[in-house]
């Protein structure tokens, strides 16, 4: 059976392009870029190069990016160097909808000590309301760390016009675009943030390779410190081959990314706008007018999630839940419970996203299969028959 891919915000399949690019550097040179003797030091040019290709990505200069292991660790090294950078500031604010590498850590810095805001969000949207931001901001405000899109529900955040505020109060402004990176195009030239954070296995390069963007002339403090690499801030021995790697994968996104997200959209509103047809008692979490191109997040009432991605598994579509457990912790969804989305419907959430290797038929299978598994399944409900529609009892 052929698998249907349809999970591409949890990680996504390595381009052949970058798989090609990579692999000599797994096998024939693998010395150390930082060594006298060329063997080493040509890997050094190598790295350079991967370099300007992210910079290129997201209009940025070369010597703003540095390579970090993942996603999380670029988001952790960002707001970790702010309140370093700060240490008289002792408040930091996010949102209550962030990926666990900003919520977690920022969790962790509350019991250390710092105050942080968790600012909420509006229902079903996921919007963020610029005023709330506003109240929350003090002296004492040392980085403000949003996320550029959501990983769940594919909302966009205003992070050109929180921007904007952030530098007139002179505040450093963060933004995990892990979700955003190669999907929607991005000016930093435009974009007034200081630091953004981005990850390899998110746009088709392998996982464990992350970037940290850091604009010129912001103040910073390494995370990992050690030997002299990457200027001496972030140290460890170069990731040679997976930092050429997403080097390439960022040069395909940006040669690709208007295409796709056209491709995408298509393919996503296909998808979305038959399963809502054909399956009553839907609905769409997330911000439809401001959204990534490839995510979909569709509540199925009266069935569980867990229920309905292992009748997918069945047909090899892969897609993920916003249910307990699927995604290896007890509790549902906090962004779905942020965004006020009810108790029924956050175990019937299914997030479906896609990606560029993604075919008109596929997702024709899914919007085959969709309708009679959600029928099967609310057979079986246990929220109530009667709760039920028509049709399905
Ligand atoms: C995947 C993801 C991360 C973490 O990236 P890793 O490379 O897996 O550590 C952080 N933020 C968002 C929004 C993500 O989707």
């Amino acid at each position: 059976m052929k698998t249907i891919y349809l999970d591409n915000n949890a990680t996504t399949r390595i381009a052949p392009e970058v798989l090609e690019e990579m692999m000599p550097y797994l096998k024939d040179y693998y010395g150390n870029p930082s060594s006298m003797h060329t063997f080493g030091g040509q890997l050094h040019k190598k790295i350079e190069e991967a370099r300007e290709k992210v910079a290129a990505l997201l209009k940025a200069k070369p010597e703003e990016i540095i390579f970090t292991s993942c996603g999380t660790e670029s988001d952790n090294t960002a707001i970790m160097s702010a309140v370093e950078s700060y240490p008289e500031k002792k408040h930091i604010i996010t949102t209550r909808v962030e990926h666990p590498a900003v919520m977690n850590f920022c969790k962790h810095l509350s019991r250390k000590g710092y105050r942080v805001t968790f600012l909420p969000v509006d229902k079903s949207s996921g919007q963020l309301r610029i005023d709330d931001l506003l109240k929350a901001l003090d002296e004492n405000t040392a980085v403000v760390s949003i996320m550029y899109a959501n990983n769940e529900i594919g909302t966009i955040y205003p992070i050109q016009e929180i921007g904007e505020t952030l530098k007139e109060r002179n505040i450093l402004f963060h933004t995990d675009a892990v979700q955003a990176v190669g999907k929607i195009p991005i000016d930093t030239n435009k974009l007034p943030v200081d630091m953004l954070s981005l990850s390899g296995h998110k746009l088709h390069a392998p996982k464990g390779i992350g970037a940290l963007y850091v604009r010129k002339g912001t103040r910073f403090y390494p995370y990992l410190i050690g030997g002299h690499q990457e200027h001496g801030r972030r140290a460890g021995t170069e990731n040679t081959a997976s930092i050429i790697a997403l080097g390439k994968a960022c040069e395909l996104a940006a040669k690709n990314i208007d295409d796709e997200v056209i491709y995408l959209s298509r393919l996503r509103d296909k998808l979305e706008s038959s399963l809502l047809k054909l399956c009553p008692d839907t609905r769409i979490n997330g911000d439809i007018n401001n959204r990534l191109p490839n995510t979909t997040n569709i509540s199925f009432e009266y069935v569980e999630g867990e229920a309905i991605l292992l009748r997918l598994n069945e047909y090899g579509i892969c897609a993920s839940s916003g249910s307990a457990c699927t995604s290896g912790s007890l509790e549902p969804s906090h962004v779905l419970r942020a965004i006020g989305v009810p108790f029924t419907a956050i175990h019937g959430s299914v997030r479906f996203s896609l990606s560029r290797y993604n075919t008109e038929e596929e997702i024709d299978k899914v919007i085959e299969v969709m309708p009679n598994i959600i029928k099967d399944l609310r057979m079986l409900s246990p929220f109530g028959r009667d709760k039920l529609p028509q049709e399905c009892r």
